[in-house]
């Protein structure tokens, strides 16, 4: 970055991965955007996810290759298995990612990928982030935004970035309300220490098993010294939004009646016996991303479901296509309608995608042409947000 540049006043409202990654962008842009994070200390949840390419490649731009390297695992092999026989059903040789999408496929804890960030987002400006600033209000100024936190600050800024994830203040104050509606999709998640894993679930790669309205996931990450566990299923009951507990993980256990014993031992490791499960809400993606000086970004943008594994890569990927816009245009209304412009169609594809994604996924049987529809087929890895036409 460069350190002549103004303190220009672009707010970043939530330091996620979206937010840290438009941080990064925008301070490679020669601008030195303010971070205002509601919690009072800074972190992600205790969970894996993966960075496939195209997300790779965007963090790589910022220059966290050695970061993903350390902290990530590049997956050798993915595979879809059959819930209740173990049958494959699909096996994804990963082992030319790097040469075929040009970045590896990372499976990393959500907490090393955050930290990474934070600290390279502080490495260029120390003062980049603040916590404890929970954005309450916000009304259009003449040639702004001014702010009100609940901690009484108020403040002020030329362009608003709303990284605020999927229930954002910013979306619903500027946008307008809109509904959030439970999908029947509900998430169990939990972490399980090598030590206590089935032998099995320490074989490398991901693996997935399906089932009727129900999937589960396993893949290794920090060094190979945690399981990353993710179970999806469907139910009928209503969930609130944001509802999101530990739960025992007894109440688990009989959604995944009779699949393989590798599955049933991973429920039965989980630390504590305990999951978190929560419920998952869709809302209709915006229709602009863009109004007057606040600008969506993420969840807050277009939040989707983790069929396809992508949300966070599409906030990663929104980041990065931001700071580029900022470094080439005139002024910020110009870098604000060419980053619409560049993400609107990928963001609804990826969305509309994911959607599928469960009727896809959760079937008994294998059903070839159904798995062949996958993120490799359909392009999703191809994308360079690094270098796509801004
Ligand atoms: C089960 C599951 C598995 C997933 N797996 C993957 C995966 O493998 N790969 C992938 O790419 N994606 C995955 N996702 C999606 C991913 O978690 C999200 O898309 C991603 O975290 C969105 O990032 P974000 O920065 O936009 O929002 P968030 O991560 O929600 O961050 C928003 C930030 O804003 C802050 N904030 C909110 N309101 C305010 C306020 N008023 N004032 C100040 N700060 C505020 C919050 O505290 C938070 O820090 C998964 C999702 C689920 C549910």
């Amino acid at each position: 970055m460069s350190m002549n540049a103004v303190r220009a006043n672009i707010a970043i409202i939530g330091a996620g991965l979206g937010g840290l990654t438009a941080a990064l962008a925008l301070q490679r842009a020669g601008l030195r955007p303010l971070v205002l994070e509601q919690a009072p200390v800074l972190g992600d949840v205790g969970a894996g996810i993966s960075v496939t390419p195209n997300a790779s490649k965007a963090l790589i731009s910022l220059g966290l290759h050695d970061g993903l390297e350390q902290h990530g695992q590049a997956v050798p092999v993915q595979e879809v298995r059959e819930g209740a026989t173990g049958r494959l059903l699909k096996s994804i040789d990963r082992s030319d990612v790097r040469e075929r999408y040009g970045a590896a496929y990372y499976m990393v804890h959500r907490a090393d990928l955050h930290a990474m960030m934070v600290a390279a987002v502080r490495a260029n400006d120390p003062d980049a982030i603040l916590t404890g600033q929970k954005l309450a209000s916000l009304a259009m100024a003449a040639d702004g935004v001014e702010m009100t936190f609940d901690n009484g600050t108020q403040r002020r800024a030329d362009v608003l970035v709303a990284a605020d994830g999927s229930r954002s203040l910013v979306r619903s104050q500027v946008f307008g309300a809109d509904k959030a509606e439970f999908t029947g999709h509900v998430a169990w998640r939990f972490l399980v220490p090598a030590g206590a894993a089935p032998a099995e679930a320490l074989a490398p790669g991901s693996r997935v098993w399906t089932g009727q309205d129900r999937s589960f996931v396993r893949y290794a990450v920090r060094g190979g010294q945690l399981i990353n566990c993710v179970g999806l299923t469907r139910t009928g009951l209503w969930r609130g939004e944001g509802w999101s507990q530990m739960v025992s993980a007894a109440e688990m256990r009989p959604e995944f009646e009779g699949f393989m014993p590798e599955v049933m031992q991973l429920i039965a490791a989980a630390p504590g016996g305990r999951v978190n499960s929560w419920g998952l809400f869709v809302r209709p993606m915006a229709e602009s991303f863009v109004q007057g000086p606040v600008v969506l970004l993420g969840d807050a943008a277009h939040p989707m479901l983790p069929f396809m594994g992508q949300g966070a890569a599409m906030a990663i990927e929104d980041g990065v296509v931001l700071g580029r816009c900022f470094a080439v245009s005139a002024n910020p209304a110009e870098a604000m309608a060419r980053y619409q412009a560049v993400r609107l169609e990928r963001c609804r594809f990826v969305l509309e995608e994911s959607a599928l994604g469960a009727d896809r996924i959760q079937q008994d049987g294998a059903d070839n042409k159904r798995l062949a529809r996958n993120e490799d087929s359909l392009g999703i890895f191809d994308y360079d947000p690094a270098t796509v036409a801004i």
